[in-house]
């Protein structure tokens, strides 16, 4: 009876979390979101006035945290040539942040870029979606570490220039601060917050099949609906092994999960912005992808 009692206390103690409580904070998510796609940030051009102002905003909240770096201020700059533009961006920056394994020094790089298309004559591409919703994203993913400590050290990461040929990603894997051996895994997310019909992909499992369990039991009976595929190499077009910065990891022979969502009519274009999103549907999203990561951090120690 005794142990009946404790058994409905702790079900008692565990409702609230499980029926209220989440783990990452929705509001913050929705200003941090909102924030990163605002007018004052212009799309987040690289080197733009409002990339600098995204950069020192991702740093802040980096510090607030009490992550540490393996790069003075957070910062990994780098240069790049844009052919198109014909133009050499020089400061560039990826911004970095770290928080030591309990278990293990092999890492886990949980990323998302930050830049987006920016100013485009009188036009500004807000870029909320694409990609404000996976930078704010790693910030509450990194906030939930930093208080419950991860088995793998992780690596978070907001990367520059994707738009331009994933060139932070390239940067940073070129000029990794450890053996880039050491990671295990690259967790990225680059459209996150939207989808008319609920759901959200993990691309990658093709590639690394034993991913595939762990996240098939993580994800059943969630909202939003988790599918796997846009990994294969016949399918042309319809494969996302390439479409944003986990493909440098990929070519390292590293194994990679990316979320996204099926591309929408606001897609790269100026009304890609904060209104278009769905709130619901992006919290859910990103609880959801918290969770898988809490369970590959401690899956893959055992696997
Ligand atoms: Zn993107």
């Amino acid at each position: 009876m005794k142990k009946n009692i404790k058994f409905l206390a702790t079900i008692l103690i565990m409702m609230p979390i499980t029926l209220f409580g989440q783990k990452i904070n929705k509001e913050q998510l929705l200003n941090d979101i909102q924030y990163l796609s605002s007018e004052a940030l212009e799309g987040r051009k690289p080197l733009s006035e409002g990339s600098l102002k995204a950069r020192s905003f991702i740093k802040e909240r980096f510090a607030s945290l009490k992550m540490s770096s393996q790069y003075p201020d957070y910062t990994q700059y780098f240069d790049f040539q844009n052919r198109r533009e014909g133009k050499v961006y020089e400061n560039a920056a990826n911004i970095v942040g770290f928080i030591p394994g309990s278990e293990t020094d092999n890492l886990i790089v949980v990323m998302a870029h930050y830049d987006h298309l920016g100013r485009q004559g009188n036009n500004i591409f807000f870029g909320a979606d694409d990609n404000a919703s996976g930078t704010a994203a790693v910030l509450a993913i990194a906030a939930y570490f930093s208080e419950n400590r991860p088995s793998h050290s992780l690596m978070f990461v907001a990367l520059d220039a994707e738009e331009m040929g994933h060139q932070g990603a390239k940067a940073l894997v070129e000029d990794f601060p450890f053996s880039i051996n050491q990671v295990v895994l690259n967790i990225n997310m680059d459209m996150i917050s939207r989808n008319a019909d609920n759901e959200i992909y993990a691309v990658g499992t093709y590639h690394s099949p034993s991913l595939k369990p762990l996240i098939t039991e993580v994800s059943t009976g969630r909202n939003p609906t988790l599918l796997f595929g846009h990994d294969e190499p016949s399918t042309g077009r319809n494969d996302w092994t390439r479409a944003s910065d986990h493909a440098q990891f990929h070519d390292r022979g590293i194994p990679f999960i990316y979320f996204g969502v099926e591309d929408h009519d606001d897609y790269h274009k100026p009304s890609d912005t904060f209104e278009n999103i769905q709130p619901e549907f992006y919290a859910d999203a990103v609880e959801l992808i918290l969770d898988i990561i809490i369970a590959l951090d401690k899956g893959l120690i055992e696997l």
